[in-house]
């Protein structure tokens, strides 16, 4: 556990002993459930705990002090896959209301049984496309912070999550790469979403191999009706004359 709780000291949070026990737990059912449906590429312990847990944790980084008090605040992770970032984040901060959508229903099988083996309180887990899902009225600008890791570039992605955002939430997107060509590629699909770039902040946890980098865009205006628009175009067509 010391990379993992060395790495998350530098985000000023102390991962105690029973964190660490619910970490184990979730590596222990991540690889017994990856054996018969595909979760992750990386099974060893070590890596887990720094590319996956450690890893998600750095959205903790950009977390205000006053979003750390809302006793309400309400996030949603967008094609979250085995639960990155949102499980990590929800173990850290028990506080935290937390959506979980995904579109793979045995990915969210899997999420239904680490939210009920955790005994995490306050998960909602959501089987179902980020296209559709946003134009529900139940989802649709109804949260404080929209996390999304390793779902699409940024001029896509801000289809996919934006819509979820209320105003004056944010969407912090995990990135890596040559980030500042993707997000010039996304400023128009950001205007037009209804967000406005706030900025990039490179992760430097030397527990972390790669660079990483964590794009905060501030959700400012109101998404128009028609957006997201039905599943696929997204990604397929993305906003912005320069895509
Ligand atoms: N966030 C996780 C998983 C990344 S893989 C991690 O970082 O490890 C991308 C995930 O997004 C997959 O599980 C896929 O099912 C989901 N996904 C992709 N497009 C989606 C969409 N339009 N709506 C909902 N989920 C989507």
């Amino acid at each position: 556990m010391e990379e993992l709780v060395a790495g998350v000291r530098k985000l000023g949070i102390e991962v105690d002993i029973k964190h660490q026990k619910l970490f184990r737990l979730y590596y222990q059912e991540l690889l017994d459930w990856n054996k018969k449906i595909n979760l992750t590429a990386i099974t060893d312990y070590k890596a887990v705990k720094v590319k996956h847990f450690l890893d998600s944790l750095t959205v903790i980084s950009v977390i205000t002090g006053e979003e750390l008090t809302n006793p309400h605040l309400n996030i949603i992770d967008i094609g979250t896959g085995a639960g990155f970032p949102g499980i990590p984040l929800k173990i850290i901060l028990p506080q935290v209301r937390l959506a979980l959508l995904d579109s793979t229903a045995k990915k969210t099988a899997f999420l239904v049984h680490m939210v009920e083996k955790l005994q995490l309180l306050d998960v909602e887990v959501i089987t179902g496309r980020a296209e559709e899902m946003a134009h529900f009225p139940a989802y649709r600008q109804q949260f404080d912070l929209v996390v999304s890791r390793a779902v699409a570039p940024m001029s896509t992605l801000v289809e996919l999550t934006l819509p979820f955002c209320r105003i004056g939430g944010r969407l912090v997107a995990h990135k890596k790469g040559k980030i500042e060509q993707e997000i010039e590629k996304a400023n128009e699909a950001i205007d037009i979403l209804g967000g406005k770039f706030v900025r990039t902040e490179k992760m430097n946890i030397e527990e972390l191999d790669e660079e990483r980098y964590l794009v905060v865009v501030e959700k400012i205006r109101s998404t128009p009706e028609k957006y997201p628009r039905r599943s696929g175009m997204p990604a397929r067509r993305p906003i912005g004359k320069n895509n």
